[in-house]
């Protein structure tokens, strides 16, 4: 997308103890040493390494965010943890609505709005992730369940500085099957076209992600797909060199 700089982010999901800081230490250290100004790159780690990770990249361009939030503030909610936690410990973004949420969690649409909103308030900025199951798309579902998705996830007044887009089709997570070029066009241009219908001059500029099976052989050809504004990286992020082999593209 013209005017757009791209973003290439990793989720580690449930993965990463102490003995990853040195994956952490060494993209952080890849993307200081490689600076291109022209593309971002965040890594979200579990939350238990969110602190230790922003204290490791303070020298670096590298930005740390979590995996998700709770739409509260605080409270009475055990094991979740809140977008301002998030921001106390020098995250700025995080992730919402990942499928693995939608399907372990439960997690409905206006759920995901709601903790797109809670990052907002928390001046962090919202990875919303979309994208539909193998069925969805056997049964020509793909188009209606993304718009669906949008107008039920992203909150109102969303702005393309605070809101990022992740299209991840649920069939190509951690499968090492992604769609054509030509299915990725089609699904970027239609929700790009939805955000901007809603979102006008914002929604024009809001980051659009590819995300599944995302890895350093096939990455060049995904991120050069129109409206592709970078990757959301699950299985590949977690190894400094296949991560800044993806980030190197840019
Ligand atoms: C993800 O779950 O965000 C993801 C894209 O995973 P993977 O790259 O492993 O398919």
């Amino acid at each position: 997308t013209p005017d757009v700089r791209p973003l290439v982010a990793g989720n580690w999901k449930m993965n990463g103890t102490r003995s990853s800081l040195d994956q952490i230490k060494a993209i952080s250290e890849g993307v200081r040493n490689e600076l291109s100004e022209k593309v971002e790159t965040l890594l979200c780690p579990p939350a238990t390494l969110i602190y230790v990770a922003t204290a490791i990249c303070t020298e670096s361009p590298l930005m740390i965010g979590g995996q998700d939030c709770h739409p509260e503030t605080h409270g009475a909610h055990t094991g979740d943890i809140s977008a301002e936690m998030i921001a106390d410990c020098f995250g700025t973004f995080v992730i919402v609505g990942h499928s693995e949420r939608r399907s372990d969690h439960g997690e409905s649409d206006s759920l995901v709005r709601s903790k797109a909103e809670a990052a907002h308030a928390a001046d962090l900025t919202a990875i919303i992730c979309i994208g539909e199951t193998a069925d969805e798309r056997k049964n020509g579902q793909t188009l209606e369940v993304l718009k669906r998705q949008l107008v039920g996830s992203v909150p109102d007044g969303a702005t393309a500085e605070r809101t990022v887009i992740a299209y991840e089709p649920i069939w190509a997570i951690g499968t090492g099957v992604t769609p054509t070029v030509e299915d990725i066009a089609e699904a970027h241009a239609f929700m790009r076209r939805e955000l901007t219908d809603r979102f006008g001059a914002e929604g024009k500029a809001m980051r659009i992600l590819y995300g599944g099976s995302v890895n350093p052989s096939n990455a060049k050809q995904l991120m050069a797909v129109d409206n592709v504004d970078g990757a959301l990286v699950g299985g590949a992020s977690l190894k400094a060199e296949d991560f800044l082999a993806i980030y190197r593209v840019y």
